[in-house]
């Protein structure tokens, strides 16, 4: 509710803070304190960003490139993006096409920023990752929550999405692999959603951030399905998670010249370039050896398959196979009805917050993602946490 007295503005007072970030500052406070915590919560890889990456920001420190650059980013930083849109995406860009910024939560901000006025309507398909209705708030624009099913692998259809296009939507966010499902589109699903999104003429943001962190099944870009299409998307990515280059803050985007430059000139005004030196990594990253992240993704599938056979094996959990990203998304709605202290359990944040207390393991809830009857569980961690921390579910789940 909009409180008139307050000082804050009305768009600041219905922004709430990350569930994402303050579960694992929690977690890493207990564990401060301590307390022998299990942390599920981070979404970043747990392993540290390769060697030559770091060299060459390191170079360019020596170097003295402490300066302001260009907002938009370095030539040669763009440039490499280019290449890599066109080499894994088959997607088009000039340099003045892409705008980098502090990292791919920045450049989503901007993407709406300059894309929605206040009477827009988003569309956001349920469980979405925690930010995207928070940023679509701070347009005064309105996140209209579109429900999928598991039973469809958690996947909006172009039925389900017809029923909610008005006159007034004005986007669409995709995000594939997602985060927090694992699901992924396959080139069929993008090619009917990229039809109809065409036709009502609605625009879309691709957050392909997981792009790389995919298991046996191939990311496609819905911007490379169809020039049409392409001209009313914002393709999103960047350094984060490909890289573990989480702490850098190197984002990027790409998409039609005039919204790219109304982005760079909103950024003009907000925070100049990002961190000089750190694009100097991003270049050695995309350009240098990809080895590191085929090594992590292979990490990251072995994680994945002990986790969800892990936790099918708890009583009243199933959990979906996800096919990219680092996160199980378990149903737990069995044990939503359970009772702990004399009171139903009843909803995911609660369930959440016993399991820390409790069972000393930090997860996030379903509600966050717009889902309820879930949890979310960063495998980013070492193999050891994992099966502790599953073994602590397990027996706390089995205690009530
Ligand atoms: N999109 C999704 C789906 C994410 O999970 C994240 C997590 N950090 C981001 C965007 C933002 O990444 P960053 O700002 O670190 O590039
Ligand atoms: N995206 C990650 C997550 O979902 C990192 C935290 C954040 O920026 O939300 O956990």
């Amino acid at each position: 509710m909009i409180d008139k007295a307050s000082p804050l503005s009305k768009v600041a007072q219905t922004i709430n803070p990350s569930a994402t970030l303050s579960l694992t500052a929690k977690a890493k406070a207990m564990k401060a304190e301590g307390i022998d915590v299990i942390g599920f919560g981070a979404g970043e890889p747990d392993f540290d960003t390769p060697v030559h990456i770091k060299e060459a920001a390191k170079k360019s420190l020596d170097e003295g490139f402490t300066k302001y650059t260009p907002t938009t980013g370095i030539p040669e930083l763009k440039k490499v993006i280019c290449k890599k849109f066109k080499d894994d995406n088959g997607l088009d860009y000039e340099p003045s096409q892409v705008v980098v910024g502090c990292g791919a939560k920045h450049c989503i901000y901007t993407a709406i920023q300059v894309l929605c006025d206040e009477s827009d309507e988003v569309i956001l398909p349920t469980p979405y990752w925690v930010s995207y209705p928070e940023q679509i708030r701070a347009t005064g624009a309105k996140p209209v929550i579109v429900e999928t099913s598991e039973q469809d692998g958690f996947k909006v259809t172009p039925e389900i999405l017809s029923e909610h296009i008005t006159l007034r939507t004005k986007l669409i966010i995709l995000n594939s692999p997602s985060n927090p499902t694992g699901c992924v589109y396959s080139k069929e699903e993008l090619e009917a959603i990229s039809k109809l999104l065409v036709e009502k003429g609605v625009w879309v943001i691709s957050d392909e951030i997981y792009e790389k962190i995919i298991y046996d099944v191939e990311h496609v870009s819905i911007a490379s399905l169809d020039p049409e299409m392409a001209n009313r998307t914002i393709v999103v990515n960047g350094m984060s998670k490909s890289y573990s280059m989480t702490g850098w803050r190197i984002g990027y985007a790409a998409g039609p010249k005039d919204v790219m430059g109304a982005m760079s000139n909103l950024q003009d005004h907000a925070t100049s370039n990002p961190t000089s030196f750190a694009q100097r990594g991003a270049v050695a990253a995309l350009t240098g050896t990809q080895e590191p992240v085929s090594q992590m993704v292979r990490e990251f599938r072995n994680r994945r398959d002990f986790i969800v056979e892990r936790l099918n094996q708890v009583p009243g959990v199933h959990c979906i196979v996800p096919e990219g990203a680092f996160y199980a998304f378990p149903n737990v709605s069995e044990l939503l009805g359970k009772s702990f202290g004399g009171e139903a359990i009843g909803t995911s944040a609660r369930l959440s917050d016993l399991l820390l207390s409790e069972a000393k393991v930090a997860v996030l809830p379903g509600s966050p993602f717009g889902a309820e009857n879930y949890l979310r569980i960063s495998y980013a961690t070492s193999q050891s946490n994992i099966s502790e921390g599953l073994d602590r579910i397990d027996q706390w789940v089995r205690s009530i």
